[in-house]
């Protein structure tokens, strides 16, 4: 697996009140795509450049990003450990991580931190050089991955012709959003909105993470002003029970898109965020606006529901 940044393509789906777009990120070329994947090769270039021997990371058995991890470390033949809490079912990516040869140590959901604080500490005194990465991707890289995905953006503007005054996208762990919004600000795209919906936390636990990592982002970064909190929207009004929890209209939605666009969302993110921004449009009575919605992957979950 080598290292590059395909741009995803941009597609428009029919739609009557707004022009809607989709950037399809789930297409990423790397171990069935999605954000997870973005945020990944951007670590594994540093775990490239370093002298590190094995990789430490965490997530529940649905986790995307456990999976990207996992296929990553064995194509580069390196020792892949992720601490995983005993709550959740097999799924496909929990089946491809053990494929994969990681090694899932598990635990109790309350004693996660403990356990890769212990796990680590073993590592190292068994002789590893062990490289730890944050669950989902959260970090500075990870935040990196989408001010590139942001640029993207920019540059299938500059050559369509098309001005995106919104983008929407699932937001979890904040660390997608946190470089969406750093790469508005650094283009000086004051007019366009970027919505994450909120597919668990609540607005001000996710608006606080949010602004950290982008705080974090750019703390070396002298001479430039942040962007301020406000311009962080993080909407959590489409929870919908909390995390992956789904319901009669997630479940309406993703048969719809797939049966009309051909797209297929998954219930815990994609599908979550594409209702719920279809409701915030309602709700602001947005309309005649360039949509552009992200879809951040997540694929192998879509086939966890179709079972
Ligand atoms: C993790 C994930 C998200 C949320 O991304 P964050 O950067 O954690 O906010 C959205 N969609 C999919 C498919 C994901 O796997």
């Amino acid at each position: 697996m080598s290292n590059f940044s395909p741009n995803t393509p941009i597609q428009r789906i029919s739609n009557d009140t707004n022009k809607i777009f989709v950037k399809r990120d789930d297409l990423y070329p790397v171990s069935f795509g999605g954000n997870k994947a973005r945020k990944a090769i951007n670590f594994f270039e540093e775990i490239d450049k370093g002298h590190f021997d094995c990789v430490l990371t965490y997530g529940s058995s649905s986790s995307n990003h456990c999976r990207v991890i996992a296929n990553m470390c064995a194509s580069r033949g390196l020792p892949c450990f992720i601490v995983s809490p005993n709550e959740g079912e097999t799924t496909y990516n929990s089946k491809m991580f053990e494929w994969f040869g990681a090694k899932i140590i598990k635990c109790n959901i309350s004693k996660v931190k403990e356990t890769i604080n212990h796990t680590l500490s073993q590592l190292q005194e068994q002789g590893y050089i062990p490289y730890f990465i944050q669950g989902g991707g959260h970090g500075n890289l990870g935040t990196k991955a989408y001010v590139e995905v942001y640029n993207e953006i920019v540059d299938y503007e500059s050559e369509t012709g098309v001005q995106f005054d919104y983008i929407f996208h699932a937001s979890g762990t904040g660390t997608t959003q946190a470089g969406l919004v750093c790469g508005k600000h650094l283009n000086q795209d004051y007019d366009r909105k970027i919505i994450g919906i909120s597919i668990a936390r609540n607005l001000s636990r996710g608006k606080q993470v949010i602004h950290e990592s982008v705080e974090n982002y750019f703390q070396n970064a002298d001479g430039l002003s942040l962007p301020e909190k406000k311009e962080i929207i993080f909407d959590d009004s489409f929870t919908m029970g909390g995390y992956g929890i789904m319901n009669k209209e997630i479940k309406s939605t993703i048969k719809e898109t797939l049966f009309k666009e051909g797209l297929p969302l998954d219930p815990t993110y994609t599908g979550k965020a594409f209702l719920g921004m279809n409701k915030y449009l309602d709700r602001e009575r947005i309309f005649n606006k360039n949509v552009l919605f992200i879809h951040t992957g997540g694929t192998p979950l879509f086939f966890d529901y179709l079972n």
